[in-house]
């Protein structure tokens, strides 16, 4: 079934990365229903001529640094597609006249001007950048309602409890401040992975290889990484809870290593409703394009028959402590939150440059929440951009300190 006789008109933020390589395939199997109005890349400059080249997007935003060299192959191609800078072009984009949906799958705090933006024109929004949640939830959550940008998540465990959530919770996700659906918990499955049965000692000497493996998804590195420290569920806590507007003692964490259940929420009744399928993004972002109806998205469906049995396991926080420091820094406040995710991304680019050991990012977390410098912004809450910006900046400068020093 298709969504409407006009095609949807996307902007796709991150589309050079895996969540952008998803939405291609899906508007590839649906090309009479949404049109690629913009695209936005970093660095990867051939991805992001093949795409034009394929697509004949509007648009094209691309880092600034390679902004000449993709200029020349554009023009040397002869395409139409006008080009951008990352410094200004993204923020355009995200909010252009022109462009129903936006799919913001940019990684990390780079992602959240321009999610914002998205929410302050009152787009449909496709959000993977949980980043931007976990950095601005209250900012973003505040300006959806003004402006009357619908939110959807892609990130899989939140699109799962979307689909189990009643229809009144999907359309104003601050009724449950006012009245909880019979809704008990929210419950949040992990992949636990690659070091799920690993000692931590083998976790502190794992390799880059290693860690940037992942037993069921294929992701971008930092996403994988995050999987493997926990520290990605810890993000996803708090992300749901400005999602679902619930507080952090209202979502539970458990480990699901078959990863075929994406997320539950448990009812007053005993009741658990879950949504299950193939781990593959385009069944969360599919949803989310057609939104409220369904389409096809391409995804193997499940074989019941060979299914193996299904796992689930109560997570070690101490082996695990991101996913320890993610919680405290939910009920610290919105100030923890910046730091942890700031100095969680300066480690993690750390150990993928081979500076640092798997286990250090939770030392260098932990440390920049407790450092003396950065205690008055705790539970500090912030209410524009530019402070959330100024706080992110001043945590990455002392992480990067902490890590020279390691
Ligand atoms: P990738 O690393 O595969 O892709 C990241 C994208 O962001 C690329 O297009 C990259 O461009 C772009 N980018 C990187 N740095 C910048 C920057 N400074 N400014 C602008 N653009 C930049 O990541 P994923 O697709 O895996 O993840 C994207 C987001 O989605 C993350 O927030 C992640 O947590 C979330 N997510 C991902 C899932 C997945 O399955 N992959 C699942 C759920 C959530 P380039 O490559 O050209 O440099
Ligand atoms: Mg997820």
């Amino acid at each position: 079934m298709t969504t409407s006789p006009k095609p949807q008109s996307i902007t796709l933020l991150g589309a050079t990365g895996s969540i952008g390589a998803s939405t291609l395939d899906l508007i590839r199997l649906h090309s009479g229903s949404y049109r690629l109005f913009a695209v936005s890349g970093f660095s990867n400059v051939q991805k992001l001529l093949d795409i034009c080249q394929e697509f004949n997007p509007v648009f094209a935003v691309i880092g600034d640094a390679y902004f000449e060299e993709f200029k020349s192959k554009i023009n040397a191609l002869k395409l139409s597609t006008q080009i951008l800078k990352v410094s200004d072009g993204l923020d355009f984009i995200a909010r252009h006249d022109k462009a129903d949906t936006v799919v913001c799958a940019i990684v990390g705090g780079a992602g959240l001007s321009s999610t914002l933006s998205a929410v302050q024109a009152g787009k449909k929004v496709l959000l993977a950048n949980k980043e931007a949640l976990v950095m601005a939830g209250d900012l973003v959550i505040k300006t959806a309602k003004e402006t009357g940008a619908t939110i959807l998540p892609i990130d899989s465990e939140h699109n799962a409890i979307f689909q189990c959530l009643p229809k009144a919770l999907q359309d104003d996700n601050t009724l449950m401040y006012q009245e909880n659906f019979g809704i008990k918990k929210l419950w949040l499955t992990a992949s636990g992975g690659a070091f799920l049965h690993k000692s931590y000692d083998q976790m502190r000497t794992a390799s880059v290889a290693q860690a940037v493996n992942h037993p069921n998804w294929s992701m971008g590195a930092k996403i994988t990484v995050d999987s493997n420290t926990m520290m990605n569920k810890g993000l996803e806590l708090i992300e749901a809870c400005h999602l679902f507007g619930v507080g952090v003692d209202d979502v539970g964490v458990v480990i699901h290593p078959q990863s075929v259940v994406h997320s539950m929420v448990e009812y007053v009744d005993g009741s658990f409703l879950a949504q299950c399928g193939t781990p593959d993004m385009k069944t969360p972002i599919g949803y989310a394009l057609a939104y409220p109806n369904r389409i096809k998205s391409g995804v193997k469906p499940l074989n019941l028959f060979e299914m193996s049995a299904l796992e689930f396991i109560k997570p070690d926080e101490q082996k695990f402590a991101c996913l320890a420091l993610a919680k405290q820094a939910m009920k610290l406040g919105n100030g923890a939150c910046i730091i942890l995710n700031g100095a969680n991304e300066v480690a993690v680019e750390a150990f993928l440059k081979g500076k640092i050991k798997l286990t250090d990012i939770a030392s260098i977390v932990e440390n920049c929440l407790n450092v003396d410098e950065l205690t008055n912004e705790l539970t500090k809450s912030f209410e524009n951009l530019a402070d959330i910006l100024d706080l992110d900046k001043r945590v990455r400068k002392i992480a990067q300190l902490m890590i020279y020093h390691i």
